[in-house]
């Protein structure tokens, strides 16, 4: 069965009492998942181990990193490298959020090596994909995030392949308020899953999860993850109140 995957993505935001303050709120309420369903904290690297230490032994509970570099090791002052991550047992990356491709100037390439990397390390990577409004207007969105996969993902071999989970997100619906409607997303989702479905067959693409990115709240999560293409969030502001991704983590249900 397909995963559902709500996932977190705190980005720059919490000093550690918040943080610690946060996860408590979110963890004292029994979620009582089935074995498809996935809670991922996508957490500063300075927390990290410390959330890690918190959620390993829930069931279904996991943490990510944010980013990690193209290489395992060396002289990269201020980069943190998969292996790294995985020698404190996480488990997840985000990675090419529109926000590390904007300011960081990470491209398709680099992010296929960073895919590649994670990998290596038995990361999971969530792979962020999304146009900006400009393209959406044009209409030319699908060739636009179909592009991002190609030129990052399709060099991976099929057992790669279904490690990866995708993440679509409109970048003109990230920390705007603006959500996708559960249509447009479904139709991408669709889209996409075509797209895999065309390089690694329809078994493959069947089981990659897709998640929806994008000002998803407590009160929309439902809507948009009962569509049939689209398996769950990763959620930005609403994922820094606990009461509003208790929510959206009881969506999935
Ligand atoms: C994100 O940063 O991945 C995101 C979707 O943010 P928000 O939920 O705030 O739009």
């Amino acid at each position: 069965m397909r995963q559902q995957i709500a996932a977190a993505n705190w980005k720059m935001n919490l000093t550690f009492d918040q943080a610690e303050n946060l996860l408590d709120e979110i963890l004292k309420v029994p979620h009582d998942l089935q074995a498809h369903q996935k809670v991922v904290f996508a957490i500063p690297f300075p927390y990290l181990q410390f959330a890690q230490n918190k959620i390993s032994e829930i069931r279904n509970f996991f943490t990510a990193a944010q980013n990690c570099y193209t290489q395992s090791r060396g002289a990269y002052t201020g980069e943190t490298s998969a292996e790294m991550l995985q020698s404190i047992g996480v488990g997840y990356v985000v990675l090419g959020h529109s926000e590390r491709r904007e300011y960081f100037g990470e491209s398709n390439a680099m992010l296929e090596e960073k895919v590649a990397m994670a990998l290596t390390y038995s990361l999971t990577p969530i792979f962020c994909c999304g146009e900006p409004l400009q393209i959406r207007e044009s209409g030319a969105q699908n060739g636009y995030v179909e592009k991002q996969l190609k030129e990052s993902l399709f060099n991976l071999h099929e057992e790669q392949i279904q490690k990866v989970v995708i993440a679509y997100e409109p970048i003109w619906a990230i920390g705007t308020g603006k959500t996708a409607t559960a249509a447009q997303a479904q139709e991408m989702h669709a889209h996409l899953r075509k797209v895999l479905a065309g390089k690694y067959g329809d078994i493959i693409a069947g089981e990659i999860p897709i998640l929806y990115g994008g000002s998803v709240k407590g009160n929309n999560a439902k809507e948009i993850f009962s569509q049939p293409d689209v398996d769950g969030g990763l959620v930005g502001g609403a994922s820094l109140i606990a009461a509003d991704f208790t929510q959206i983590i009881d969506a999935l249900k």
